[in-house]
């Protein structure tokens, strides 16, 4: 015999008892006090989970019935005669639920704190005592059903501040200190439990935490209610588990909080606290890129979108909304398991809004620098050109860089892959989205020994390097040029590259090497000249030429500045041996100082 599943959707009109709470689409009219009946209602929000709960069931071969199947009347008129027509009494309901005889019993509802407190987390209440049911199976039923439930919180998309790591299964006579026999003999508090028949009263969140409360609006998100409690009942009965998997998240926007809103009092670190994108269009891909769905995201400050009967698997979710820079590719992948929801929470970046792509495997690469990309036959150089692949079959990228160069970097869809580059080949197992390809091929970088000697500097390409051993990197083709440059009273004495002097190749005061392939050492030496004696207490000097300042002569240790004009420092540095250059762009006067000796320099 199937199962008997008798379902309670709380409440049933749109009359003041039935829960009317403001939202931002939906304020309190004032004509009524209450809002819209398209606003929130808990008669509207229990009856969308309780006829998702009784169509998943009924599809499993259960047996259901419903203490009511719609809302009404509309419009609402307090005190006429069918006002509470889907409101019915719970007495009736208990006398239905009693000669009906089914097998389970749920009553489903919200809770309610103070509007706008920022409390929220359920509450399951079976008839009797915390220590004892009164109903043999109704804490039993609670305990099955309580995992699945708590799914939604437990990912992070709902907020639950209580109970976070227990159940709050309660017996109502202890939960509310009180209780009563009804004409059936019944014993307990909650009315509509006054029966034989095992099970609960569900209070699925707060309708009072006010995000939570927006997020009602959406059919949808009471769908997933309902189909949670499903899970929960199937598994305590034991019929086969959902096969299927789900998804259901929000789109919110990534910098624009919350603030400033009417009813929406948030939890603070929460996805809560940003703006929900209202009529954002998400589209489900599969794992092969194959087109699952479109959902259009309400306008109601809720964000949700949700998709259903998924095989399990890998999927991608793509964003687009008017003013936000669009989402399409790899980047939201989802993975989704079966007879479970999986609840992603997705940021748009204000920017702009392109349509989305038809998934054809095209792939758009963009190459800098020298070197080939090779997609099958096809061969992409420097700059920007098209390839394709197949849709659900493997693609192979390959990365050929020229000599000189070298792989340097490879973003796709914006994420920098270049670490799953193995032997300069990226292999996609299954191509699920149009493909974007930055390929980087950057240039061999060599590094050159310096040495310069004491008596100058050498400018090796813009760089002033003073006496010292130097490290210098110059990438492959590059001319390396380097102008050895006597301080006063010195003389170039010899410009050495691998230990060969080069001296007579100097032109213009510059030697250029030319079309570096490798490393090489450069040596630059200078001597003291003609008619200069005692170097080692050499005087101390400081000149200007060609746009250097030199100092030759400084104690090591000697503190060195240059100051211009304006009393701006240029320079400034702790002499690590006698000489030093410094730079100077602009004509005036520097005052140069070298311990304690000031010199005024005329730049010209
Ligand atoms: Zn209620």
């Amino acid at each position: 015999m199937p199962k008997k599943i008798y379902i309670n959707p709380g409440h049933g009109s749109w009359g003041p008892n039935d829960r009317p709470c403001a939202t931002i689409p939906y304020p309190m009219l004032p004509g009524t006090g209450r809002p819209d009946t398209c606003g929130f209602y808990e008669s509207n929000t229990n009856l969308w989970k309780a006829l998702e709960l009784a169509r998943r069931l009924q599809a499993d071969g259960y047996t259901v019935r419903l203490s009511r199947y719609r809302n009404g009347p509309y419009p609402y008129v307090a005190g006429a005669q069918n006002a509470e027509d889907y409101n019915r009494p719970l007495s009736e309901i208990c006398e239905e639920v009693e000669s009906w005889g089914g097998d389970m019993f749920i009553s489903i509802h919200s809770n309610a704190a103070s509007d706008g407190a920022l409390v929220n987390y359920p509450l399951f209440l079976y008839r009797g005592p915390d220590s004892e049911n009164c109903v043999p199976g109704s804490k039993a039923m609670c305990q099955a059903v309580w995992p699945y439930l708590v799914e939604c919180m437990k990912s992070g998309l709902e907020f639950q501040n209580y109970y976070n790591n227990s159940t709050n299964i309660r017996g109502d006579w202890d939960f509310y200190h009180s209780h009563s026999v009804n004409s059936n003999g019944y014993d307990g508090y909650l009315g509509v439990l006054k029966h034989g028949t095992p099970g609960f009263l569900s209070e699925g969140y707060f309708h009072t935490y006010q995000p939570a409360r927006h997020r009602a609006l959406n059919p949808d998100y009471c769908y997933q209610e309902g189909l949670r409690y499903y899970r929960g009942i199937v598994s305590y009965f034991g019929t086969p588990a959902d096969r299927k998997g789900y998804i259901m998240g929000v789109v919110k926007d990534r910098s624009q909080t919350m603030d400033g809103y009417n009813y929406y009092n948030y939890k603070e670190g929460m996805h809560d606290t940003y703006l929900p994108v209202n009529g954002a269009t998400v589209r489900l891909r599969n794992a092969d890129g194959e087109f699952m769905g479109l959902y259009t995201v309400d306008k109601k400050y809720n964000g949700i979108y949700a998709f259903y009967d998924l095989l399990p698997g890998t999927y991608y979710l793509d964003l687009q909304a008017d003013g936000y820079t669009t989402q399409q590719g790899t980047t939201n992948k989802i993975i989704v398991k079966a007879n479970s929801t999986t609840y992603p929470v997705l940021y748009m970046t204000k920017g702009t809004s392109t349509p989305f792509e038809t998934v054809d495997g095209t792939v758009t690469v963009t190459v800098a620098g020298k070197g080939i990309v090779k997609i099958g036959d096809d061969e992409m150089h420097e700059g920007t050109g098209k390839s394709k692949v197949t849709p659900g079959e493997q693609a192979v990228f390959t990365f050929i860089p020229e000599e000189g160069s070298y792989l340097g970097k490879v973003v796709m869809d914006g994420v920098d892959v270049t670490k799953y580059v193995k032997s300069n080949t990226l292999t996609v197992e299954k191509v699920s989205s149009n493909i974007k390809l930055q390929v980087t091929f950057e240039k061999t970088m060599y590094t050159m020994t310096l040495t310069v000697g004491r008596g100058g500097c050498a400018v090796v390409q813009d760089t002033i390097l003073n006496m010292a051993l130097h490290k210098y990197p110059v990438a492959h083709g590059d001319d390396l040029l380097i102008k050895p440059r006597p301080f006063g009273g010195y003389d170039i004495k010899d410009l050495k590259i691998d230990k060969v002097s080069v001296l007579g190749d100097i032109r213009d005061s510059v030697y250029t090497l030319p079309d570096v392939t490798r490393t090489h050492r450069v040596d630059v030496t200078f001597q003291v000249a003609a008619g200069i004696n005692n170097v080692g207490t050499a005087p101390l000097r400081v000149l200007y030429e060609d746009g250097l300042i030199s100092v030759s002569g400084a104690k090591p240790g000697n503190m060195i500045s240059v100051t211009d004009m304006s009393g701006k420092v240029i320079f400034r540095s702790r002499a690590t041996d006698t000489d030093c250059a410094v730079r100077v762009s602009s004509t005036g006067v520097y005052i140069v100082r070298v311990g304690k000796m000031s010199f005024k320099l005329m730049v010209k």
